[in-house]
């Protein structure tokens, strides 16, 4: 099992329940996983009773995770990710869309819940060109000197640093913007910033009301206004088209209705370091 409760480092899944939900697990439930408590899926039903659409939006953002990196490592020539708040293993995880583009890519999931990395253990036995880390992006220099990450990614060489889905984790007073500016200066000229977060829908009173769902019962889940969101990609060349809905993105299907809830309330951009 990759959960032994006497290695300090390989932390128990079971000792980690605090009966907490965490951010983690309830995503596991919008993906429909089984790595979840009936606290995390307290917080799911209650999420989806104001936002139904949230399924259809999970399914989105790992639609565009995939579409992403399968452009930098297959036509960008990028060779390393190092995903943040990679969440639990799922299906299409960015290591293997990376590697099935080019197999000697170099992937690093870092995620704050150690449920993440008890997984990911297993999942990755046989494969020495992926790594899981247990850090906190809110101490980003602590994170970057990782020994698994400072062995892992070469930091004088482009880099794709993903923010998926995680900086509406981070609160205000946590400073995302300041947290996405110390990425920015650790990595060189040519490298990537993949960020998609939530986005406030001035015409719906759904984006606000889950926010306050989620920071009342999940404790984050801060809901970005586009103008916030345009701000972590300050000083960065956004690729083709832009700060967008994620199913709007380079989408390999026609899109319908893009003036849904579920295409409109994730949105997100890719960029690059001049
Ligand atoms: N990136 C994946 C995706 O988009 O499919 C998973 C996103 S999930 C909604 C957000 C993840 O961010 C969770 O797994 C959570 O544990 C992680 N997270 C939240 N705060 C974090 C922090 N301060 N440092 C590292 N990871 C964090």
């Amino acid at each position: 099992s990759p959960a032994d409760p006497t290695d300090p480092d390989q932390p128990s899944i079971v000792a980690l329940d605090d009966g907490k939900p965490t951010a983690a697990r309830v995503y596991d439930v919008m993906l429909d996983g089984k790595d979840n408590y009936a606290v995390d899926r307290q917080v799911a039903e209650a999420s989806l009773s104001v936002m139904p659409e949230l399924k259809e939006i999970a399914l989105h953002n790992r639609a565009v995770l995939r579409r992403v990196v399968h452009h930098l490592a297959a036509e960008q020539g990028i060779t390393q990710f190092l995903d943040l708040g990679s969440g639990l293993p799922t299906v299409g995880n960015t290591h293997e869309v990376a590697q099935a583009a080019n197999p000697d890519a170099k992937v690093v999931y870092v995620d704050i819940d150690p449920i993440v990395l008890a997984h990911g253990r297993a999942l990755l036995e046989d494969n020495p060109n992926t790594k899981v880390v247990t850090a906190d992006i809110r101490k980003p220099l602590d994170m970057l000197e990782h020994p698994e990450v400072t062995s892992h990614i070469d930091f004088d060489k482009p880099v794709c640093v993903m923010l998926v889905g995680i900086l509406h984790h981070i609160l205000d007073e946590e400073d995302p913007e300041g947290i996405v500016a110390t990425l920015r200066n650790a990595v060189p000229s040519g490298s990537y910033f993949f960020i998609t977060n939530f986005t406030r829908l001035s015409d719906t009173p759904e984006s606000e009301e889950l926010e306050r769902v989620l920071l009342s019962q999940l404790g984050t889940g801060r809901v970005r206004t586009p103008a916030e969101l345009a701000r972590y990609f300050e000083g960065l060349d956004l690729l083709a088209p832009g700060i967008v809905p994620l199913p709007l993105w380079r989408p390999e299907e026609i899109i319908t209705d893009a003036t849904t809830v579920g295409v409109r309330f994730m949105t997100g951009g890719v960029a690059r370091k001049p």
